[in-house]
């Protein structure tokens, strides 16, 4: 004989229904079966929704009736189609019973638990008749048989105890004597001793099949649902879970208690005494395997099997300097709460006695509130104890493994990935046996703590970066290509999955939380909703996905402004934009300060250089222990294009106006031509080596005319520059009568900084610097007389993307 049970997806449709007939009579052929089913999908949740309205007078009550009626006759009729007159009779009658109690509830405004288990019962009593009599229609062995006649529970409404001793025995008595080769049988219904309807609590089917799998003590209990098996943490919140092969009762029964919905907890207790093991099977996709749940658990070194959460918690907190050292408080704590019948999931106290905290359903934190705060009137009147804290809005997440206690470091583990990503964890449990390691985490958190647990215990191979790009300009847009293009290396070669979730210009922004498709991503940003920089932000923050990044790929203002905000939340920071870095040494100091507290990354290696590693081998030496002398070097893209084709066969303005229209400037030349660009770069290599320097301490010798540095706009600029072609000239003679070229010079000497135009005679290292190229040497103790010298092109979209690319694999890799 075996055992299965369906759930309510697998009961939740004709379509399934016949899926569900086609196993069992399958089945069938080689052995005698007994069948327990649920309400049809979410009827359950429906006759109470209506038993809800009617109690509160509301006659809404009547929709929702018509929509289980009309639920019930469609299936009748597609899986009956000829010939049902007298199944739709009883279907029929039934819902009619349905209704007069609905009315009587209505009518007295009040709906017990009594009630409430009777207006329940209409589901799976309704489901497994349907059932049995389209098999009997199809001439197979079937019949039904109401467990209501069999399982006996005391008058615990809505999730009553069974009393075993009867229940075994008119269990054993019935399929002695059965003839029928397939017997269906209503889930989570039940009979009290006095003959009141009862039933096992809610997800109370699968326990109907245990009881009666192990009244008959048979082989196999299988249960039948939609997912393919017990997961390894909850798969519609982890898109990277995947089924359990085996695993053992008390692996399953914690999880089951710490939230894995696909199983009922009480359901292991009937069959482990009697070691009968649980498959768990998919009805839509039967050919996978499952898991099996049994003592014959194959050892694997796994130390964590599954994780699961438990939504909807209050932590209820008694503590107070009266309580330590006196016994008592506790005992009274845990008896008031038993008797208002309120279920404790979580226990944590400290050993100082001072408080004890306890994790209950938030539905009952009212009524806990107010029954402890009078038991403790007394002590409360004294300041002995302080009034019950209560806090809501929370979820648990446990860890689950028999052999966690073997290893260790994993509640360290634990902690330190959720700290990571600024999931604030409001307490701790930890079970003697060390199965399960809880923490109360808030709700809003718990997506984002599956899915980075699940990524440390159980696909530690990959990690998962989620960027949020605004700027999608000449390099943001070729960064967000390179991504794409690099997506498939990366995952094999260095285990990190970028994805794009979040990207914006100025006008449009879009988010996807699964990434964005980067196929057509233009196509999609141009139909994305209105951008604003505080919506971009909102949106990574509620996003809430582990790993997030900000990468700015502006030169705006307001944007570097906004790094805080990011850090703050633990979103790390990859900027190519200097703003932030060369502005006031605070704030610089203030986003060193967030990054390293909420452990987010901040990153600007494109701020000197774009794409070479300056400042990352610059922070390698200072690590490492070196100490930076003194730094020289030619960080001006533009001011290099200028200076390397102006002469005297050229004129100084056409030079300039060429850089600009080849993207070698800012849109507004003179950022470039006064040295303020080269002035921030030298400022952020000097703060990066320790220095407490400002813009204002950068000694900058402008080489531009004196009318060129007082004009007033970007025309009357470019005026200046052909008025004053003689002084430029000049700049250009004395240079070459030197036998030296003009280079854009910065400098870190002594903790002193300049820069600004220089001859650089034959043989210096920068004399032969061409088109856009940058180099900065450094002079450090362990370099002092060859210095250490990082050269190449440090100018260009693709180069910048590039640097900015290495930013993110560098948070990747960390
Ligand atoms: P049934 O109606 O078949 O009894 P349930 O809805 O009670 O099905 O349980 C199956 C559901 O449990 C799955 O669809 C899934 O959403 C949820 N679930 C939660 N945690 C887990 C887990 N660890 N493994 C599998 N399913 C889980
Ligand atoms: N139909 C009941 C419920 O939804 C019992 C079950 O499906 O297991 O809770
Ligand atoms: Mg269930």
């Amino acid at each position: 004989m075996k055992v299965l049970k369906f759930g309510g997806t697998s009961v939740g449709s004709a379509k399934n229904i016949n899926k569900v007939i086609s196993i069992l009579e399958n089945y069938s052929k080689s052995d005698s079966i007994i069948c327990t089913v649920s309400a049809v999908g979410g009827i359950t949740d429906k006759l109470l929704l209506a038993g809800k309205y009617a109690q509160n007078k509301d006659k809404q009550f009547k929709d929702v009736l018509e929509s289980i009626e009309e639920t019930h006759f469609n299936i009748v009729n597609e899986l009956i189609p000829n010939n049902n007159d007298a199944v739709m009779a009883f279907v029929g009658s039934r819902l009619d019973e349905l209704k007069s109690l609905l009315e009587g509830i209505f009518l007295i405004n009040e709906l017990s638990p009594k009630t409430s288990d009777k207006l329940v019962s209409f589901g799976e009593l309704l489901s497994s008749y349907i059932i049995a009599e389209t098999m009997k229609s199809r001439d197979l062995s079937a019949d039904r048989k109401n467990s209501q006649d069999l399982i006996v529970t005391n008058s615990n409404f809505t999730k009553a105890e069974v009393d075993f001793a009867i229940t075994n025995k008119n269990i054993q008595d019935y399929f002695a004597a059965v003839v029928q080769r397939i017997t269906i049988i209503p889930g989570f219904v039940s009979k009290s001793a006095l003959g009141e309807i009862t039933t096992l609590g809610r997800g109370g089917s699968d326990f109907t099949a245990a009881i009666v799998a192990a009244a008959l003590k048979v082989d196999q209990l299988e249960i039948w649902t939609d997912v393919s098996g017990m997961y390894t943490t909850n798969p519609k919140q982890v898109k990277q879970a995947y089924p359990i092969k085996e695993i053992s009762y008390q692996e399953a029964m914690e999880l089951s208690h710490f939230g894995a919905k696909v199983l009922y907890p009480p359901t292991v207790q009937p069959v482990l005494d009697l070691n009968i093991p649980i498959h768990i099977k998919n009805t839509m996709a039967p050919e996978e395997s499952g898991t099996i749940i049994s003592n014959n658990e194959e050892k694997t070194n796994a130390p964590v099997k599954g994780i699961s959460n438990i939504d909807d918690i209050a932590l209820i907190t008694l503590q107070g300097s009266g309580m330590v050292g006196i016994p008592g408080f506790s005992k009274r704590l845990f008896e008031t709460l038993s008797q208002e019948k309120i279920n404790i999931i979580l226990i944590t106290q400290a050993s100082s006695e001072h408080s004890i905290c306890i994790g209950i359903d938030e539905k009952d934190v009212e009524m806990a509130k107010a029954s402890i705060d009078t038991v403790f009137e007394n002590e409360i009147a004294l300041n002995k104890i302080d009034p019950l804290i209560t806090e809501s809005g929370l979820s648990i997440i446990a860890l689950v493994g028999d052999n966690m206690k073997n290893h260790q470091g994993i509640s360290g583990k634990m902690f330190s990935t959720l700290g990571r990503n600024n999931i604030n964890i409001r307490a701790i449990a930890q079970g003697a046996s060390e199965k399960n390691i809880s923490a109360v985490i808030s709700k809003k958190d718990v997506k984002k703590a599956l899915n980075t647990l699940h990524e440390q215990f159980f696909e530690i191979k990959t990690k998962q970066l989620n960027v949020f790009i605004t700027g999608v300009g000449n390099v943001g847009q070729k960064l967000v290509e390179q991504i794409k293009q690099q997506n498939k290396y990366l995952k094999e070669n260095l285990k990190i999955n970028i994805r794009v979730a979040g990207l914006s210009n100025s006008r449009k922004m879009i988010f996807n939380e699964s990434g964005l498709d980067l196929s057509n991503w233009q196509e999609q940003l141009e139909k994305g909703q209105t951008a604003s920089l505080q919506g971009f932000f909102e949106n990574a923050r509620d996003l809430n996905l582990r790993n997030s990044i900000f990468v700015d790929v502006t030169a705006n203002y307001d944007v570097a402004n906004l790094y805080a905000q990011y850090l703050r939340e633990s979103i790390g920071v990859v900027a190519c934009n200097k703003i932030a870095c060369s502005s006031d040494f605070e704030n610089y100091k203030l986003l060193k300060r967030l990054s390293l507290k909420y452990n987010a990354p901040y990153l600007f290696e494109t701020n000197v250089g774009a794409g070479l590693p300056i400042i990352d081998t610059l922070n390698n030496l200072i690590a490492s222990g070196d100490k930076v002398k003194s730094i020289h070097a030619v960080l001006s893209g533009s001011l290099n294009f200028v200076f390397n084709n102006f002469d005297d066969t050229t004129k100084f303005y056409d030079i300039v106006k060429q850089a600009g229209a080849e993207g070698y400037t800012e849109p507004d030349p003179r950022i470039d031509l006064s040295g303020v660009d080269v002035a921030r770069k030298i400022l952020i290599l000097a703060r990066e080596s320790g220095m407490q320097l400002n813009l204002e301490d950068i000694e900058n010798t402008p080489f531009l005319s004196q009318a060129g540095v007082d004009s007033d706009s970007v025309d009357d600029f470019y005026q200046t520059l052909i008025a004053d072609e003689a002084h430029y000239q000049a700049l250009f003679a004395s240079a070459k009568a030197n036998k030296s070229q003009l280079k854009y010079v910065a400098t870190l000497n002594n903790g002193k900084a300049s820069v600004g135009l220089q001859e650089i005679p034959e043989g210096h290292p920068f004399y032969n610097l061409k088109g856009s190229d940058n180099i900065v040497m450094f002079y450090t103790e362990r370099y002092p007389e060859q210095p250490m010298i990082i050269k190449g092109a440090g100018a260009g979209a693709d180069v910048t993307a590039s640097g900015l690319f290495a930013d993110i694999i560098r948070i990747g890799n960390n």
